[in-house]
């Protein structure tokens, strides 16, 4: 696997940057908030951003105009759905309506074999009773803010975490999750250059090297270690971008995903 190449579990690109800006970015799981931007996401081809289908727990418009089968259309042709989730704190969006959109995409997620990057915050007890209900292949939980308990209740059901700055701190984090279960992340906001992006990750490998007692380069090496695990295991090579899939071992691209976890 490739040491050198920065891997962001979870970023906000805009899809109109150019091919020139989106190459300085590093490999990228580029989240979509609304399905406005998965639509002309899904149309982009870099050959290092695998871009998710998702529809984002506060943005009110994007809730508001969900619908299920334009969604499955899009995510159809993505390896990821995300961004999705809940979030009871700062939404506008009733709660009733954010857990349609959430469900809709677990549904699609459990039966077509995708990783969901999940909006958690301050709703963390929610997301876990709606991933009991609808259990899917492996939920990737962002901007997690549950309890000790709640943490080690997610890692039983099979979560993973996609950890920046803000999560890299937490002690819950070293003392309840494994470290196979950690994906690094930017959370990079829309606006910002992509070309930011390695150096985000790059400082949350730091704080989370300390967490764990090992290297940055170890910390780089597990997280690319803990995606080709999630690609393996949801069947996704196919549809990753090549440079995405040119850095995984071949095991994580054979066709017949193996369940890990
Ligand atoms: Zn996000």
């Amino acid at each position: 696997m490739n040491d050198g190449l920065s891997l962001d579990a979870h970023a906000h690109v805009e899809p109109t940057r150019t091919s020139e800006e989106l190459a300085q970015a590093g490999a990228v799981l580029a989240m979509t908030l609304s399905l406005v931007e998965a639509a002309a996401a899904v149309e982009r081809r870099e050959s290092l951003v695998a871009w998710g289908v998702g529809c984002h727990p506060r943005m009110v418009d994007a809730q508001a105009e969900f619908d299920r089968e334009r969604f499955e259309k899009l995510a159809e042709r993505a390896p990821i759905v995300g961004e999705v989730g809940v979030d009871v704190r700062w939404s506008r969006v009733p709660l009733d309506l954010q857990l349609r959109t959430f469900r809709a995409a677990l549904a699609f997620a459990a039966r077509a074999s995708r990783p969901v990057s999940i909006h958690s915050f301050t709703a963390t007890r929610l997301v876990l009773d709606e991933l009991r209900r609808t259990p899917v292949p492996v939920p990737i939980l962002h901007w997690w803010t549950g309890t000790a308990p709640e943490t080690r209740e997610a890692v039983a059901m099979g979560c993973c975490f996609s950890v920046h700055s803000a999560v890299a701190r937490r002690s819950t984090l070293r003392t309840a999750v494994p470290p196979e279960r950690i994906l690094v992340e930017s959370d990079h906001g829309w606006n910002d250059p992509p070309a930011a992006i390695p150096c985000r990750v790059e400082w949350v490998e730091h704080l989370l090297s300390v967490q764990l007692k090992c290297s940055r380069e170890d910390v780089r090496k597990l997280g690319w270690e803990n995606f080709a695990r999630i690609v393996r295991e949801t069947g996704i090579a196919a549809l990753l971008p090549p440079g995405i899939r040119a850095v995984l071992p071949d095991e994580a691209c054979s066709a017949d995903g193996l369940r890990l976890f």
